[in-house]
């Protein structure tokens, strides 16, 4: 918990350094990062990059030659300055182009948030996107706060036993190691909302995360004012039952606005990024028709200042509750609202075939005004599954976009990449790295340069496996097999291909295993193997999921495969970010079209790994014919019996007639000439159209500023309610 009273016995010429530990913004700048890492290069890493934590146990006389050091000191009032000048500078770009709408602020609404591993509030892609998001929204100065859960157990910590099946674990969060602080009122007391939930009232204290201009705000139902059974209301990421998933989502959604009330931010827009946070409709309207709106001018101002996301064609991704488990757990919620109950609970209606249920993508579909797909591929599939919703909602030209994601660049670049880019590019590329014509310079840098980049990134990521086989060794004597699926036996030199994501159904983890002896050939080719790297968990109730993993993880031990198959234990930020700068191929099958963007692909390419995937999501959009490979089956594929077959034989193909051949094609100094020729195109094209800088600028000028521009208090400004941020 930061009070920051280390700080007191910080040496004075380096105070603030709790400072820039709290605040995540440090995270997005590789000079602030450099900070931490010589101050104690041992502890950045045994901590896993936690710089708060680093600060609770670094020596006392460490700090204090730190504060002699003139080169530390450099480096600390460096990052210092730009830290000050990222929470306060005037000249952003959000501020040049919407200089109208400097007192607007946007709410930015989601379960999970992915910014740190030191703050295990996410699962998946869904939060990556949500923290790209919000780092984006700080380097760009748009005006947006985050709201969600902290879980104070986090997503679960996953073990594999000997036999391949998935364990979790749950490990309490060490609060003085997390870089988060209590939220104050205007007042200055600790900000804590009361909810009501079936029969009585539960308490959320709210927690704050700082990121250079944008604040992040997490409910916490942890407290003791609530019964044992409510403080585990928000203990676990995505665990419990469905009854469970509905009290969360009434918690944060219904407390997430009142949490913003206490902390007297009152936005313009309302952005829910899916539908598990929908009940903030409810919530506004609550507050709308008590100041004595009739339900459809209410729904009317909701609908002019809310955006909405959906990010999943799967049907799974989609929460429906029975309305009497929705009218019973809101019973004291209703109040002065028992005369539009019904209104309510039909803007949640849809049926897909079971009977009527609440659902929470149609509740947020029939009250916002802007709504997005996250691919245009996805926002063709959306618009043809809602289409019974669209129907009678819309204005003709469709209000359903297409905002493909992107990611945070700076926070997935490589340092040793962003090097070369400095050096080739010039710095100038930070800033511009959304320009697409600007990474025309790509061509400038020399082949055997970035190809000795690409070395190292290989070499880090065996490292970094290395030391995790040794400390599980040491720590408890894992077995030998549990040494050798470290990938202990990995060549140095061999194509690495990487699989990592969540293992869900849809996405075919062990599609390669389709022909065990084909693929044996291939990694076992004589003067060309070929290796694997698997990472990834299952969400706890998902037996498929979990069955793909067994089955991955027992073929992996199989001698045929030569040892060449590798699988990394509890996927989250860190790994994956050795993962997607350090092997050669990046590997992405899904079933077509249920990944709906993807973005460890991107992550990849921007790296210079190479993306080796089926025509899905982004992928669809992205694929330009030279900056990597299309598994393509055909049409005929994309549904039916026989896609697996025809999917892992399009696969085999590619990696033994192009990926493999042109990977070990060397010229007189060693330089895979071809190969390196793709890694250009594939940073070229990929780095300016995937990056969070074209999304979040695509988001603030289709969906943000025209919602601010039709605003209640943006023509008439006599209301005084919402839209203004407080000074
Ligand atoms: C990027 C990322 C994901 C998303 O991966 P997809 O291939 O897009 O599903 C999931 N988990 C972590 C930890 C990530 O960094």
């Amino acid at each position: 918990m930061n009070s920051f009273s280390e700080g007191a016995a910080l040496p004075e010429r380096i105070c603030r350094l709790p400072e820039l530990a709290y605040d995540l913004w440090w995270t997005l700048s590789h000079r602030a990062r450099e900070v931490f890492r010589q101050l104690d290069y041992p502890l950045w890493r045994l901590t896993a990059h936690n710089p708060v934590q680093m600060l609770r146990i670094v020596p006392r006389e460490r700090l204090e030659q730190a504060a002699q050091d003139s080169a530390f000191i450099t480096l600390y009032d460096d990052a210092i300055q730009r830290l000050d000048a990222a929470r306060t500078a005037g000249n952003t770009w959000w501020s040049q182009h919407f200089a109208d709408l400097s007192t607007y602020s946007v709410a930015y609404f989601s379960a999970e948030f992915a910014l740190h591993q030191s703050l295990p509030i996410y699962a998946g892609g869904l939060g990556v996107l949500a923290g790209d998001l919000c780092k984006e929204a700080s380097d760009l100065g748009l005006p947006l706060v985050g709201v969600g859960f902290m879980y104070p157990q986090g997503y679960f910590h996953q073990k594999v036993t000997p036999d391949g099946w998935q364990v979790e674990l749950y490990e309490r969060l060490n609060w003085d190691d997390a870089p988060v602080e209590r939220a104050t009122t205007p007042e200055g007391h600790p900000c804590a909302v009361t909810i009501p939930l079936g029969d009585r009232l539960v308490v959320a204290s709210v927690w704050r995360v700082r990121l250079g201009r944008v604040a992040l705000y997490l409910l916490d139902t942890d407290v003791p004012e609530n019964d044992p059974h409510d403080r585990e209301l928000s203990a676990r990421l995505y665990a419990g039952d469905h009854e469970m998933r509905l009290r969360q989502e009434i918690i944060l959604g219904i407390g997430g606005v009142r949490a913003l009330r206490s902390v007297n931010v009152s936005p313009a827009v309302w952005h829910l990024n899916e539908g598990h946070v929908a009940f903030v409709v409810l919530e506004r309207m609550r507050e709308l028709l008590e100041q004595g709106e009739s339900f459809e001018s209410a729904l009317g101002e909701i609908r002019s200042t809310t955006a909405f996301t959906t990010h999943t064609p799967v049907s799974a991704g989609h929460d429906m509750f029975g309305d009497h488990l929705v009218e019973r757990y809101l019973e004291r919620w209703w109040g002065a609202l028992e005369g539009v109950r019904p209104g309510i609970l039909a803007l949640g209606r849809h049926d897909n075939g079971g009977g009527p249920l609440f659902n929470m993508t149609a509740l947020a579909l029939r009250t916002a005004g802007c709504v997005n797909a996250v691919s245009q591929l996805h926002r063709k599939v959306t618009s043809n599954m809602w289409a019974p919703i669209w129907h009678g909602v819309t204005d003709k030209n469709g209000p359903l976009k297409a905002v493909t994601n992107g990611i945070h660049v700076p926070t997935w670049i490589a340092p040793v990449m962003a090097k070369l880019f400095d050096r080739y590019l010039g710095p100038g590329w930070w800033d511009r790295h959304d320009e697409p014509a600007f990474w025309d310079g790509i061509a400038s840098i020399p082949d055997h340069d970035l190809w000795a980049v690409r070395q190292s990134l290989r070499s880090y990521l065996f490292a970094f496996m290395r030391e995790r086989a040794r400390h599980s060794w040491v720590r408890e004597r894992e077995s030998l097999v549990r040494v050798v699926m470290a990938g202990m036996m990995f060549d140095p030199a061999a194509l690495t291909i990487g699989f990592a994501r969540r293992f869900a159904g849809y996405k075919r983890a062990d599609l390669i295993f389709h022909n065990p002896e084909r693929l044996a050939r291939i990694l076992n080719a004589g003067k060309c193997p070929v290796q694997i790297v698997f990472a990834g968990k299952a969400h706890p109730a998902d037996d498929i999921g979990k069955g793909q993993l067994q089955r991955v993880y027992q073929r992996a031990q199989d001698p045929a495969f030569g040892g060449r198959i590798a699988f990394l234990e509890d996927y989250d930020l860190h790994i994956a970010h050795f993962l997607v700068q350090g092997c050669d191929v990046w590997l992405n099958n899904p079933n077509k079209p249920l990944e709906a963007s993807g973005t460890s692909g991107m992550k990849a390419s921007i790296n210079g790994v190479i993306h080796l995937s089926v025509g899905d999501g982004w992928w669809a959009e992205g694929h330009t014919g030279s900056n990597g490979w299309l598994i393509d089956s055909g049409p005929a594929a994309d549904q039916g019996s026989g896609e697996d077959a025809r999917d892992a034989d399009a696969l085999y193909h590619l990696l033994e007639t192009e990926v493999v051949p042109m990977f070990y094609e060397r010229d007189e100094q060693g330089v895979p000439r071809r190969w390196v020729r793709m890694v250009k195109e594939a940073i070229r094209t990929v780095a300016p159209l995937f990056s969070a800088r074209r999304m979040v600028k695509q988001y603030a000028l289709e969906m943000y500023a025209p919602l601010m521009r039709r605003h209640p208090a943006a023509a008439s400004d006599q209301t005084g309610v919402a839209g203004k941020l407080t000074p």
